[in-house]
């Protein structure tokens, strides 16, 4: 896979008062709540721009009112009179739609958090990039669908790119501690995931509500079903290739059942520089509102006694088949990619409607794979739109396999 991106880079994201004006995409979501709330621990230190959601209405009308927002927006034209209603006397503008909520993205905020799930969130979060602010970067899937693209974008525009992802947001800050030239290795840890001791038979007839048990972290359902399946990691593997620049071969994977360690860089000289915090997404999320200097935060500080001993564990390949098809989309390179994101996004979307049983995502992920390199449709992305084709393609592909896929899988 070709190494495209920038360094990482500071901009001036704070104006000369002090005051940050910020603006959260996603705002009801797990991180979007977590952002929210440590927004409003700031103590008048931000001013809120915008915030958006899908179709909460209530929700994000009560979180505009709390952050006393400018802009609230629902991308489901179908919630538009719900949030006028709920801010009604507010003040508070509301809009409805795809285009509002780029709009919000486009609104003069100098910190973006771009926390809406699945690649709906590409245009918006690299409609904030092209502003050359600070992107607070949750959504995954626009580096794994459109990483290229994205990071190049962002170098052009000028934009900084600060990584939400807790595994990511730990190699971040372990990056400071030598130059870019002399890392060796790149560790990202995973938990494992409620079925981390399971056998590949056991895991095949896993429930939904089984898959939902996240052993440490509370998150969206989306990325909790990853984390059961390990596509999480796989997701992680090409965020962190396109993010840090670095080459797959790189790049690892480790098992770490406690999540406190949430990511490792090795140095040539064979120093290996961690990163450890509570599994709270409000430190990350804290680094980067900070960033770069630090503020208070609300998460449990780390107790190493109590907790007592870090175990370890090779990531095992043949019980979780995601890894294998992750490694084979980041040899593949070019839209490999954004054909696993889009077929995994159908796969979990199947599973939580109880169309598919859990070891049919994988199954669905590979076949759809398999369908689109027979097409030859694997072709670096040049833009979004060609990365949005793609994942367009890979969804209809997936869709067409899904009921004989289905049938093999209960
Ligand atoms: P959630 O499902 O909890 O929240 C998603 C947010 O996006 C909600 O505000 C939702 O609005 C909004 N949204 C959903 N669909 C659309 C749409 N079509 N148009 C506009 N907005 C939409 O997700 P998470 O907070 O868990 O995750 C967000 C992103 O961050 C994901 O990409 C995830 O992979 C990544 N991430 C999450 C972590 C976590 O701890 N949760 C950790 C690391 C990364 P509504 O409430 O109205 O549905
Ligand atoms: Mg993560």
């Amino acid at each position: 896979m070709q190494v495209t991106n920038p360094e990482l880079r500071p901009s001036g994201a704070r104006s000369s008062s002090g005051i940050r004006t910020v603006t959260v995409l996603g705002a009801t979501g797990s991180v979007g709540t977590s952002t929210v709330d440590l927004l409003k621990r700031g103590n008048g230190q931000y001013r809120v721009e915008a915030v958006t959601a899908h179709k909460n209405a209530v929700q994000l009308a009560q979180i505009a009112r709390d952050l006393k927002a400018c802009f609230a927006v629902v991308a489901d034209p179908s919630a538009y009179a719900e949030l006028k209603d709920a801010l009604s006397g507010s003040g508070i503008e509301a809009a409805s739609g795809e285009a509002a909520v780029i709009e919000a993205a486009e609104r003069p905020a100098n910190w973006v958090m771009a926390a809406v799930s699945g690649s709906v969130g590409l245009k918006p979060t690299l409609a904030a990039a092209k502003r050359g602010v600070t992107v607070a970067l949750a959504n995954k899937e626009c580096l794994v669908c459109a990483g290229g693209v994205f990071m190049r974008a962002a170098a052009a525009y000028g934009a900084t790119v600060l990584p939400v992802d807790s595994e990511h947001n730990a190699i971040f800050q372990a990056l400071t501690a030598g130059p870019r030239e002399d890392v060796s290795r790149i560790v990202i840890t995973a938990s494992g995931g409620p079925f981390r001791t399971w056998s590949r038979e056991a895991m095949r007839g896993a429930k939904l509500e089984q898959a939902l048990k996240h052993p440490n972290w509370s998150m969206g359902p989306k990325i909790t079903i990853d984390s059961a399946t390990m596509f999480n990691k796989v997701l992680e593997l090409v965020e962190a290739h396109h993010l840090f620049a670095v080459e797959p071969e790189k790049l690892a994977v480790l098992v770490h059942p406690q999540s406190i360690i949430h990511g490792m860089v090795e140095y040539r000289d064979g120093s290996v520089i961690a990163q450890l915090g509570s599994p709270d997404m409000r430190i990350p999320i804290a680094h980067c509102l900070a960033w770069p200097r630090r503020i208070d935060g609300p998460a449990a500080k780390l107790d190493l006694a109590k907790i007592g001993s870090l175990t370890f564990e090779a990531p095992d390949m043949e019980r979780f088949p995601a890894l294998a098809l992750g490694r084979r989309v980041l040899e593949t390179g070019g839209a490999a990619p954004t054909v696993l994101n889009a077929a995994n996004e159908v796969a979990v979307a199947a599973f939580i409607g109880g169309r598919i049983g859990f070891g049919g995502i994988a199954d669905l992920v590979g076949a759809t794979l398999d369908a689109a390199e027979r097409r030859n449709a694997t072709a670096e992305p040049q833009d979004i739109d060609e990365a949005l084709a793609v994942d367009h393609m890979a969804r209809s592909l997936a869709h067409d396999l899904l009921p004989e896929i289905a049938a093999k899988s209960f």
